[in-house]
């Protein structure tokens, strides 16, 4: 079979990226080795990033998110919670600082009367000290992926799910050898997250990266809204609300590659007991499950740790009109998808523009 690009990689970012250039009228296929959002976009945390996270360690990335954080809610609104999350802390330099930051940015910090959100969330530790709304909300990251692949293929791509490559050639166009046979294509999207480097090997390319782990932890909510805790970015200062349950997390411990990823046996504790600062009952409630995830972050320096490398991402060509795509937020696969969508209509001569950023994404009635 031959296309124009073919993606590697059904997560967040290879979908998303499927979406939009089968909408610029590319001949696209999407490769995924397993089904599809079967990496890191499933095991992460769901949460619809706001920004106010970000403000001080990375305003870009801030920024960023919280213009994704506006086009998702408002173009795919049936994935995407309705209750706004509050960050919660103490009064200190830090949240003062990043108070004024957000401001600066223009990002949500509309702060609350903490003795109402006390009576709404009774659960909270009565010494916190202030309470912050945000735009973060939760979004169910599986169906971003099924949508993405939906709207694709209404566009005319193809998905390819439990497909293996064996072989990457290089001759006037790529051939892949697959476990369906031979596939042809121009132009080569390698998204495949954490595991980026299986395939950039099969090309004599390695991408810098530092794999980081983080566990999460799942119990009955005791809050029917999200609460983050609001001090450096730090372990166990998210508790996410999706459906009934509070997912909290995350750790970040750093792994030598993807197939180092265990589940951490310490983690239930060790989240619970930090976050018990915002939620005191936390330690009691029992806990549903837990799970792990590796973020693929972009490794500049020798030296960066899980919690210091930037959430930024990167795009790699290497060789030509073989392109990597590394690091971001699930929060900015889309627009992760556009920018090295835009670089492939650079490279085709096509002119067309993204609209991914207005359609709406959504089950549609055909
Ligand atoms: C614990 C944790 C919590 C997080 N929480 C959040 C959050 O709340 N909000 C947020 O915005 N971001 C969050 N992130 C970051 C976010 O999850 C990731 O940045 C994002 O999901 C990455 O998506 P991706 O598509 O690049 O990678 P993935 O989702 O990992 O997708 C890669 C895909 O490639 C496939 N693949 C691998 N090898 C091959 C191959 N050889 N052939 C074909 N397919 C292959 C995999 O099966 C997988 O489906 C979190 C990350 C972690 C680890």
């Amino acid at each position: 079979m031959k296309y124009d690009v073919i993606i590697i990689g059904g997560g967040a970012t290879g979908t998303a990226t499927f979406r939009d250039l089968s909408m610029r009228s590319f001949n696209v296929a999407l490769i995924e080795k397993s089904k599809i959002a079967s990496g890191t976009t499933a095991a992460s945390h769901q949460n619809l990033v706001g920004g106010m996270r970000y403000v001080l360690k990375d305003p870009i990335v801030a920024k960023e998110c919280a213009e994704e954080n506006r086009i998702i809610s408002k173009t795919a609104p049936d994935i995407v919670g309705k209750n706004n999350n509050y960050f919660v802390g103490f009064r200190n330099e830090y949240t003062e600082k990043a108070l004024k930051e957000a401001m600066k940015l223009d990002i949500r910090a509309d702060e609350l009367d903490i003795k109402a959100v006390f009576k709404d969330i009774p659960s909270l530790n009565k010494d916190l000290e202030m309470a912050i709304e945000t735009d973060d909300k939760n979004i169910n990251a599986q169906k971003f992926c099924w949508l993405n692949c939906t709207s694709a293929i209404e566009s005319g791509g193809m998905l390819l799910e439990n497909t293996e490559i064996y072989k990457i050639e290089k001759k006037d166009r790529y051939i892949l050898l697959t476990s369906r046979g031979e596939l042809e294509a121009s132009y080569i999207i390698n998204a495949t997250g954490a595991w980026i480097n299986t395939i950039a090997r099969k090309i004599g390319v390695t991408i810098p990266l530092l794999y980081s782990q983080g566990t999460i932890m799942v119990q009955k909510a005791l809050s029917a809204r999200g609460l983050q805790y609001l001090h450096e970015p730090s372990d166990a200062d998210a508790y996410i609300v999706h459906t009934g349950y509070g997912w909290l997390g995350t750790t970040s411990t750093t792994i030598n590659s993807p197939e180092d990823a265990k589940l951490e046996p310490w983690a239930d504790e060790y989240l619970k007991e930090k976050f018990s600062i915002i939620l005191p009952n936390v330690k009691y409630q029992k806990t549903v499950k837990n799970f792990t995830g590796i973020r693929p972050l972009f490794k500049q320096k020798i030296t960066e740790n899980g919690r210091e490398v930037s959430r930024d991402f990167r795009i790699f060509e290497e060789p030509e009109k073989f392109l990597h795509i590394v690091g971001g937020k699930l929060t900015t696969a889309r627009l992760m998808a556009e920018k090295i969508s835009d670089e492939i209509c650079e490279k085709a001569g096509n002119s067309s523009k993204c609209k991914t950023d207005r359609e709406p994404l959504q089950e549609t009635t055909k």
